[in-house]
């Protein structure tokens, strides 16, 4: 496995790469790997003769009140665990190698932005959409993999893809849960042994949507209040969002079937966790 740093080096392996007839899949990350990446890794295996896993906390994602200063860095172990899992390269650049060129352009995200997500973090899907545009300019590659965990983020790349025309194919990759529910996030390190099991509660309240589904509810207001009734008898959560939607667009629907997207953010202290379903099990 080769670490680079530098987009004229990653352009130049590639490069040859390609002329020798290898197709190329990504794996855009911030780091502080954990299996959800790893299963991005094992998916984008299956898709391409080469990987490379991008590491780069993007600022320009992050709002001023954020965790950027904080996010957990820590490029050694994650190249551990990414060549042990068979990533051929990983592209690490510093801020200043991605962003010397100038902010002053971004990509913009449509009205799928400013909902959930996109309403709390004003902005932030204008980082994602810039910065995975400019992986993609940089990687040209053949497929992109992304995680279900962030199903918004995932709708809105889709949508650029097809709007701006990217030559990529996206290959989404199902949630990967701890043992006991919770979704694994770099974010996961912030929360104590109490706030990790107050967390719990978000997996649950999902999961008594579901319920609240098979059991024959329709209705997508019986199905959010399943989920807040979970939500509220955990005193250390503060819920930012319950969102009952369709998966195309994130809207809010008002009669749910198993497509609809069920998709929870919530703070447990200063850290906020978000999470989701399809109401069809296996669906997602
Ligand atoms: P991040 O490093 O948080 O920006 O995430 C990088 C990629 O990993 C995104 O496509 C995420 O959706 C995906 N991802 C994060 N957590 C998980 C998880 N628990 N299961 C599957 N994919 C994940």
């Amino acid at each position: 496995m080769e670490l680079i740093t530098t987009i004229s080096e990653l352009r130049r392996r590639l490069a040859a790469q390609r002329r020798d007839g290898r197709t190329i899949a990504v794996v855009p990350t911030m780091g502080a790997l954990h299996e959800g990446h790893l299963s991005l890794v094992d998916a984008a295996r299956g898709e391409a003769d080469l990987v490379v896993l991008t590491i780069f906390v993007n600022p320009l994602q992050f709002g001023p009140s954020e965790d950027l200063a904080r996010y957990p860095r820590n490029l050694e172990r994650d190249a551990g665990m990414a060549a042990a899992r068979g990533v051929d390269i990983i592209f690490a650049p510093a801020v200043e190698e991605l962003y010397g060129t100038g902010t002053e352009v971004r990509v913009v995200a449509g009205e799928t932005a400013t909902r959930w997500e996109g309403a709390v973090r004003p902005g932030h899907f204008d980082g994602v959409l810039t910065v995975v545009a400019k992986l993609f300019n940089i990687v040209q590659p053949d497929v992109a993999c992304f995680g279900r965990k962030d199903i918004q983020q995932a709708t809105l790349i889709a949508g650029m893809v097809a709007e701006l025309d990217f030559p990529v194919r996206l290959v989404l990759v199902p949630t990967v849960r701890d043992h006991d529910g919770l979704a694994l996030s770099s974010r996961n390190a912030y929360l104590s042994v109490d706030q990790r099991r107050a967390a719990l509660a978000i997996p649950r309240s999902l999961r008594a949507a579901r319920e609240r589904w098979r059991s024959g509810a329709t209705g997508a207001e019986s199905i959010r209040q399943a989920v807040a009734a979970v939500l509220e008898s955990e005193a250390l959560l503060v819920t930012d969002y319950i969102a009952v939607v369709s998966p195309r667009r994130m809207e809010p629907v008002e009669t749910v079937d198993g497509s609809t997207v069920v998709a929870v953010a919530a703070k447990v202290g200063t850290t906020r966790l978000i999470d989701n379903i399809t109401l069809e099990e296996g669906s997602n």
